[in-house]
């Protein structure tokens, strides 16, 4: 639609401004789209683009072990598994589980630290089976365990395989049932930590001692924690979690209450473990370490009281660099995992040391660092949502045509370099005059027809003009995204990408294919909701966030695909129904010497699926659509051939996926 030449160049620097197109290599255009897109920035390592312009997963530790993303959405569609389609990794959450390990291992031994660091992974995060049970077969190698902060989260836990010398930790809000379960996992053989939020969890833990006692007296009882409540807090969309007017944690009263409780009835043993927990995607390390600080002079004062607490839970908030500017915004963070190991490590052995007392076994609950990266979701665009008129024949405006139309033409010819914002604020100002006249009956429905395409031409000229300076000024930026094309994808914001939505965290979004090609477009993205929230449009970037996204230009035989990637992390639960859109199609990829091997799919919400969460039965719809076709029938105003046919479909429909059937995949 719009010639974008000069300000795709704008994004990529000097060079491309320089060098015409056609002389660009290959090579160097798939380096620039990788610019573009960030890829390097926020990929961790994991994703580039290969020779033929196609988004690859690289297997973790090693480069030459890679997934064509272009490749598995082909295989997909021949099972007849269109987008939108959920990609996980297994491998990728295994990476991300010995980058945490090992970075801590290189602090402990770097630094000399006689505790040891072991993972709860806090199943809130994304408790998809899949993930659970993939987390759990290549943590438990490191001693990883579980973290559940629900009766529902506990019940799953307590049936899953962990190493004998991981812990299953429990946060959240208990009722009595809770603690029961927390008993009984005790008593399977489970290294249960219930960790006191409220002093009657207290009460009720002290009852099911009693009763337990009662039957047996050496039956094994679960580790206690406690959540302090810190001053210190974190930063970043999370920073409530942390401080004293934080939802969770015990003021120090408490604590010391806790304790003086436990001393009297003689359990004072059971208490293990001190946790706290600021937030989550913690962005700035100053505030982690003061945190780490508060919590292990914390630690240090109980440990003196004579109370052999081994554990000091950390929490979780290990950052994800979602746009890969390494800085303290909001979406990206200013440490990596070495450096945050060695910050927790160091702090803590510094004030141990200070204090005199042993270093504790170190626990972290980092749930979205682990799982971000091994999911994306994958959809098509299904069209663009046309805003702009598009070409006009001047020819069309002719003498007889009202003064403002023929000055608007005038503008349209006569804009240049020179001109061209003067020329710009003249079209605004004759656009205003152009609906007050039409307001006032005083022109035609084809003259305004007319003057809005004239000034969207001269709008669409200034834009280019003012793109080629080296200073694009506000104005025109907002005019860009004014422009700017609108993709329609087929998914639903709400569903996969919820807290884009919610909280305007980005995600990285960048095509599966064509990264050969330079993409021409500047586009934001609509999804297929009947809600106007459902749109993206805040994209990565180095340096800010961009307003539109740079893609490729639709054509009509082709489709189009796009990856919303790093949504590994907390999206797939918290996405919901809105407009009935199910869960979308899964599929689970493993990377191996000859690419990619699909190893499952699982199949997304049918409409029936999507009806039966809402209550409805689709047995009764199914009768009731019949008996009113039947009427129809009986009425005469349908042939019995011609009902059937209707009712036979509308049966049909409900085994169909919730979102659109791709372009040119319509049978
Ligand atoms: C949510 C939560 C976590 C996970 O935080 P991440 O930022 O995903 O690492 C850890 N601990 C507690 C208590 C939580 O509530």
């Amino acid at each position: 639609m719009l010639h974008f030449y000069y300000t795709w160049s704008f994004y990529c620097g000097e060079f491309s401004r320089r060098a015409p197109p056609e002389k660009i290599n290959l090579s160097s255009i798939i380096e620039q789209t990788r610019e573009t897109y960030g890829v390097d920035n926020w990929g961790a390592g994991y994703f580039g683009v290969n020779r033929k312009g196609n988004l690859v997963v690289h297997a973790p530790e090693n480069d030459n072990l890679t997934a064509d993303v272009f490749e598995i959405i082909n295989d997909l569609r021949k099972r007849d598994i269109n987008t939108p389609v959920l990609l996980r990794f297994p491998q990728l959450l295994f990476g991300q589980i010995r980058k945490l390990h090992n970075a801590f291992k290189k602090s402990i031994k770097e630094f000399d630290y006689e505790g040891d660091h072991l993972c709860v992974y806090p199943m809130k995060v994304n408790q998809n089976r899949a993930v659970i049970e993939e987390y759990l077969r290549e943590g438990s190698r490191y001693n990883f365990g579980l973290e559940a902060g629900s009766k529902a989260e506990l019940y799953a836990a307590l049936a899953l395989d962990q190493s004998k010398d991981s812990l299953l930790v429990l946060n959240g809000f208990k009722d009595r049932d809770f603690l029961k379960l927390a008993f009984a996992g005790a008593s399977a053989g489970k290294n249960v930590v219930i960790v006191i939020e409220k002093m009657s969890e207290l009460r009720h833990t002290f009852s099911l001692i009693d009763e337990i006692t009662a039957e047996d007296p050496d039956a094994v009882l679960p580790m206690l924690g406690v959540r302090v409540k810190l001053y210190s807090k974190g930063s970043g969309k999370w920073e409530k979690s942390g401080g004293e007017a934080a939802k969770f944690g015990l003021t120090t009263t408490e604590i010391l209450d806790i304790i003086r409780q436990l001393q009297e009835a003689g359990r004072i043993d059971m208490l293990k473990l001190l946790h706290f927990h600021i937030g989550s995607q913690l962005t700035d390390i100053k505030r982690i370490k003061n945190a780490m600080k508060e919590a292990a002079r914390t630690y240090s004062k109980i440990r003196q009281m004579g109370i052999p607490i081994d554990y000091l839970d950390v929490g979780g908030g290990m950052a994800v660099d979602y746009d890969g500017s390494r800085t303290s915004f909001e979406s990206s963070a200013n440490y990596n995992a070495q450096e945050f190991a060695n910050d927790v490590i160091y702090v803590i052995k510094m004030v141990c040391n200070d204090e005199n007392v042993p270093h504790p076994t170190i626990i972290q609950e980092s749930g979205r660092y682990l799982s971000a990266y091994h999911a994306i979701l994958v959809t098509n665009i299904q069209d663009e949502i046309e805003t702009v008129v598009e070409d006009i024949d001047p020819l069309l405006v002719d003498g007889d045509d009202p003064q403002v139309v023929k000055e608007l033409l005038d503008l349209r010819e006569s804009i240049n370099s020179k001109n061209y914002r003067e020329y710009y604020h003249d079209a605004l100002e004759h656009r205003e005059e152009l609906f007050t006249m039409f307001n006032l009956g005083l022109i035609t429905l084809e003259d305004k027809g007319k003057g809005e395409v004239l000034f969207w031409d001269v709008c669409e000229r200034a834009d280019q003009f003012a793109q080629q300076k080296k200073y694009v000024s506000e104005e025109f930026d907002d005019l860009r995204r004014l422009m700017c094309a609108k993709y329609l994808a087929n998914f639903s914001v709400f569903r996969s990408v919820p807290d884009n939505w919610a909280l305007e965290q980005l995600f990285p979004i960048i095509p599966i294919h064509k990264l050969n090609k330079k993409p021409t477009e500047y586009a934001t993205l609509c999804d297929i909701t009947c809600d106007s929230d459902g749109i993206v449009d805040k994209f990565v970037d180095l340096h800010d966030v961009k307003p539109v996204l740079e893609l490729h230009k639709l054509s009509k035989n082709e489709p189009y695909y796009l990856a919303i990637m790093l949504v590994g992390a907390y999206q797939e639960v918290m996405g919901n129904n809105h407009n009935l859109f199910g869960v979308p199609h899964e599929a689970h990829i493993f990377i191996g010497e000859d690419g990619h091997i699909i190893k499952k799919v699982i199949a997304g919400a049918t409409l029936a699926d999507a009806l039966e969460v809402v209550r409805f039965d689709t047995v009764q719809l199914r009768d009731n659509f019949r008996r009113a076709v039947m009427k129809r029938i009986k009425d005469g105003a349908l042939s019995t051939k011609q009902g059937n046919g209707l009712i036979e479909f509308y049966e049909s429909q409900a085994d169909s996926y919730t979102y659109l059937s791709p372009n040119g995949t319509d049978s």
